[in-house]
């Protein structure tokens, strides 16, 4: 039987990451195996004809500049030992939070929000340099503290409750797993990560980044396999798993594992019917839509609509919500690789109606998603419907078919499990379930947990490991 120092469950952000870890901490046989053919998880990419396109990347939140200090994407490639450069980042122009009655706009220069929203909320200033002074105070990355309501906190700063809905509704729809609220460590980490650091696109997606994640983990000597489904993680004893089972009839040993597919999955692959934790209910639509000519150049790279007077970010009574919307312009990044125009919108989406349409009923409904998404464009920026030369649409079926996350949760449970600590002793949490979200936030969670547990006093390639 195989015998493997680390086996990491899961080739998206989290296991790519806590791979590369593992081997620099010096263990010598390290695999990661994926049930796709492919490496990204829930960001990952696809070919249609001759297009190359991201499968979820709107944006690499937590943009730096080199040199600049204590920015989590700077020690993320210093941990991982990946050149900056090398990510090729295009920054974006401008993003804006668009609701009903106004709107606010920020960049990657984090004065332009406090002068936006100094514009449409006069009275509010205060409370924002208050909460930007908090929040450079408080530690974020505290793994014991307990949920706190963003809202709530949000009324310390703020009296009018408009302000506390634009400010949040960009930090929920990219990162909350809690309906209508945040944990306020995760409002802290996601309003520096957006409105503080800002966004930008590494030159040719995602893809950019799992080649470079995956040329530095073979070169350290891990193995990585594909088609490689676990099917269940046996123990004899209670306490520790004994082995893995998989899904072609082959069983490993392994002496620790991480699994990035998420709490109650991993669970259920130790064939215990109890539930860990609520399955998460955010879920989204995506469509994907490509322009034979430049027809939105004047509109922002990202934005954050609201036809709601308030911030609805729960599971939406109908099919998606088409007034709630993340719209993404690729094209307006400094520079992109994209020949075409490439427009992305996301709506908060329910699984359960998704699920009970029939085949014909659910063919229907993806193509009342691609005519919301083009009446959206052609209302907010006058884009013209009869260029669409090809478009493409996602549910959150589509979601939990390619990822295994259950119920098309992107966003993993409400629960998270900060230490990433299971009732095994050798099975830990990475990615999604583990807290950290996003691109960013996955690849902070593989090191992070990796650095934790896998930390050898003994090897002399180690560097001190909770730098982050
Ligand atoms: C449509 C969409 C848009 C997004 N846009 C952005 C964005 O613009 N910016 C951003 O920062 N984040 C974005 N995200 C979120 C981001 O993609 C995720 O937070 C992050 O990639 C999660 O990484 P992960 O490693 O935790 O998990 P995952 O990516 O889910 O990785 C888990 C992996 O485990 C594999 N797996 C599952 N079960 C098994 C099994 N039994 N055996 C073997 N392998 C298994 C899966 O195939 C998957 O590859 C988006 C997500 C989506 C879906």
């Amino acid at each position: 039987m195989p015998q493997f120092d680390v086996v990491i469950i899961g080739a998206g952000m989290s296991g790519l990451a806590a791979g590369i870890r593992a081997k620099m901490l010096g263990h010598e046989n390290v695999a990661i195996v994926e049930r796709h053919t492919i490496a990204g998880g829930l960001n990952s990419y696809y070919q249609r004809g001759k297009r190359q396109f991201d499968v979820g990347l709107h944006a690499l939140t937590n943009f730096a500049r080199l040199g600049e200090k204590n920015r989590p994407l700077l020690k993320i490639c210093k941990q991982l030992r990946i050149p900056y450069d090398r990510l090729q980042l295009k920054e974006q122009r401008f993003s804006s939070i668009q609701f009903p009655f106004g709107e606010i706009n920020f960049t990657n220069n984090k004065q332009d929000l406090i002068t936006s929203v100094e514009r449409l909320f006069p009275d509010e200033i205060r409370g924002l340099h208050g909460l930007i002074e908090y929040l450079s105070q408080f530690n974020e990355t505290d793994l014991e503290r307990p949920f706190i309501s963003t809202r709530q906190e949000l009324t310390h700063f703020f009296n009018n409750q408009n302000l506390i809905e634009m400010l949040l509704w960009p930090l929920l729809i990219y990162g909350s797993a809690c309906e209508d609220d945040m944990d306020f460590g995760q409002f802290a980490i996601m309003f520096k990560a957006i409105y503080q650091e800002g966004f930008a696109r590494p030159l040719g997606g995602v893809r950019t980044i799992i080649d470079l994640l995956l040329e530095r983990f073979k070169m350290l000597g891990g193995e990585i396999f594909f088609k490689k489904e676990v099917k269940a993680l046996h123990h004899d004893n209670q306490s520790c798993i004994q082995s893995l089972e998989f899904k072609d009839g082959e069983t490993w040993q392994a002496t620790m594992i991480f699994s990035s597919v998420g709490q109650n999955e991993t669970w259920q692959l130790t064939k215990k019917n109890n539930a860990l934790a609520p399955i998460g209910r955010m879920s989204f639509t995506e469509a994907i839509f490509v322009f034979d000519s430049l027809t939105a150049a004047q509109s922002p790279t990202i934005a954050f609509y609201s036809g709601h007077a308030s911030a609805q970010y729960h599971r939406p009574e109908m099919l998606f919500d088409k007034e709630s919307a993340v719209i993404c312009f690729p094209n307006n990044y400094t520079d992109c690789e994209y020949k075409e125009t490439v427009v992305r919108i996301t709506h908060p989406a329910n699984y359960d109606l998704w699920k009970n349409l029939s085949p014909q009923a659910y063919r229907k409904e993806k193509e009342n998603v691609k005519e919301a998404g083009l009446a959206l464009l052609s209302k907010n920026y006058g884009v013209d419907a009869t260029r669409l030369l090809f478009h493409d649409v996602f549910t959150p079926l589509t979601v939990e078919r390619y990822t295994g996350h259950q119920a098309g949760a992107v966003y993993g449970s409400p629960h998270k499990i900060k230490n990433g600590a299971t009732p095994f002793s050798n099975l830990f949490l990475i990615g999604t379930d583990q807290g950290f979200l996003g691109v960013v936030g996955a690849l902070l969670s593989g090191i992070s947990m990796a650095n934790l547990y896998l930390f050898k006093p003994t090897s002399h390639q180690m560097q001190v490991p909770n730098e982050l």
